[in-house]
């Protein structure tokens, strides 16, 4: 007997799309409407490095326009398709209507290897494919915005940002044409790593619920629990960073491209620092401190642990592996980890999954705080920051004198009048917003989760909230 045959990605993101739109009163034809992306721009172009001219093949899919701009990363990797494209373009649209950031679906992406190019070529390739695509609106603060995604960081939205700025010089707005840039050019405090930040606001809400703690098999709070991460790029390193500095789990296994390096005792968990300074100086994680490596990464994902999060690529999970998964509670920082016929699996076996739609949301949560920021032309905070300080500073001087002419014993601690004085700083603000989104969409999520008995999981809560919203959007334009 064969293996079995697995859908492509974009096929399975349609699959979960139907399995809810099963669960929702909608028209079949608005669901096909909602479905469908509505337009892929394929582009082939040249670039003359050391004399050579090379061809470069890169796309920008359209999944959904009720709402415009569209929005969605720009990923520079090998494997890159028109499917994974319209793929993760309809997992935009879906991920925006589930929390409330005000776009449409998009993605883009460009097949190539980036670690092979030298820094000034890799800037001519994105320059060429910045003008192609901004040429046609593709990129344009007011229709399509991109940010960085796999194989692309802040290095490579300066050079869009620019890109567009010289072929728009009148345009007011240019800023706004592209999120997770440097602060120096008008990015947001935050944003590099608002993703993992993310991931981990939306375990600290998930462990605030007992009862879905329970559905896990799982009992307590985050501190202490055993976490395997797949992926130590920009997603996987804040989430784990984050988890185990601030939420005091141990990272017990990290997984990357050449293996895994798994924590010698699961007491202490692994430093992520160090692990994370390795790779960027070798590679890869063999021989990285503090822990044993083992050469097969994927049978890691097998590894007993309380949370996996994989965070590198989609479809990792899948119908070859997904009846070996130890983990009780698996969280989609990536896009797509686990395809829909693993998913099945997944949750036949009792498996609490915390979807990618929801999970990562909070780069496109932070992403559209500096596009506010950039249409605005204001630092979040530059204008109540001193206000705010000067009024609670007016509260501790009123307590202080009562609580002294009282002749009280005990005043205000002076950590509590240093910490209550300070404003919030555009960081805090942007801290507090990507919380707050994260809690209220949780609460959303398991509302529809427990409230409907045929709702069978968190996600297809998501897609439910998601497909209802656009449906919403598109019924209101008169469809
Ligand atoms: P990245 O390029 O910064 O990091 C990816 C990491 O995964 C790298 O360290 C790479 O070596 C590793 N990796 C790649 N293939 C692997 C494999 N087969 N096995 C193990 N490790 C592998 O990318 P990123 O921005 O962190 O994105 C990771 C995932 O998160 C993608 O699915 C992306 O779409 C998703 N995502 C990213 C953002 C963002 O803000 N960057 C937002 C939402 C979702």
């Amino acid at each position: 007997m064969g293996l079995p045959v697995e859908p492509s990605f974009r096929q399975s993101v349609d699959l979960i799309f139907s399995r809810a739109a099963q669960l929702i009163d909608l028209s079949p034809g608005l669901k096909e409407k909602i479905r469908v992306c509505n337009a892929t721009y394929t582009v082939r172009f040249g670039v003359r490095l050391d004399g050579e001219i090379c061809t470069f093949t890169g796309y920008r899919a359209i999944h959904s326009e009720h709402m415009e701009p569209v929005k969605g990363g720009i990923r520079y990797a090998l494997a890159v398709n028109q499917d994974e494209v319209e793929a993760l373009a309809a997992l935009m649209s879906y991920k925006c209507a589930l929390v409330e950031v005000p776009f449409g679906g998009s993605k883009g992406g460009l097949r190539i290897d980036p670690r092979k190019y030298a820094e000034h070529q890799l800037e001519q390739i994105t320059r060429r494919f910045a003008y192609e695509l901004i040429k046609r609106d593709l990129i344009n603060p007011s229709q399509n915005v991109p940010a960085p995604d796999m194989g692309t960081s802040e290095r490579e939205m300066a050079w869009i940002a620019d890109q567009y700025r010289r072929m728009h010089t009148t345009d007011i707005h240019a800023e706004a044409c592209v999120t997770g840039k440097p602060l120096h050019m008008g990015g947001i405090h935050g944003r590099t790593e608002a993703t993992g930040r993310g991931i981990f606001y939306a375990l600290q809400e998930f462990f605030r619920h007992p009862e879905d703690v329970a559905r896990a098999g799982l009992d307590g709070g985050l501190a202490g629990k055993r976490i395997i991460v797949q992926g130590l790029g920009n997603v996987g390193y804040h989430a784990a960073k984050f988890l185990s500095e601030e939420g005091g789990a141990r990272i017990i296994g990290i997984i990357e491209r050449d293996g895994a390096i798994l924590a010698e005792g699961e007491r202490e968990g692994l430093d992520v620092e160090a692990v994370a300074a390795h790779l960027r100086e070798t590679g890869g994680v063999k021989g990285a401190p503090g822990g044993r490596f083992v050469r097969d990464g994927l049978a890691t994902l097998e590894a007993e642990c309380d949370i996996l999060i994989p965070a590198a690529i989609e479809g990792v999970i899948n119908l070859t592996n997904a009846d070996r998964i130890r983990a009780p509670l698996i969280v989609e920082a990536a896009n797509g980890p686990i395809t829909a016929g693993a998913d099945e699996i997944l949750r036949s076996r009792g498996k609490v999954i915390i979807p990618d739609l929801f999970a990562n949301a909070g780069g496109v949560i932070v992403s559209y705080f500096e596009w506010v920021k950039n249409l605005s032309r204001i630092r979040f905070g530059r204008l109540q920051r001193r206000q705010e300080e000067a009024r609670h500073a007016l509260l501790v001087a009123e307590l202080q004198r009562i609580i002294s002419e009282a002749g009280l014993a005990t005043g205000l601690s002076d950590d509590f009048v240093r910490r209550y004085l300070k404003g919030a700083d555009e960081l805090e603000l942007v801290r507090s917003g990507l919380d707050d989104t994260m809690r209220g969409t949780y609460q959303a999520m398991r509302d529809l989760w427990h409230g409907r008995g045929d709702v069978p999981d968190l996600r297809m809560a998501a897609y439910i909230i998601a497909i209802e919203r656009i449906a919403l959007s598109y019924r209101s334009k008169g469809l």
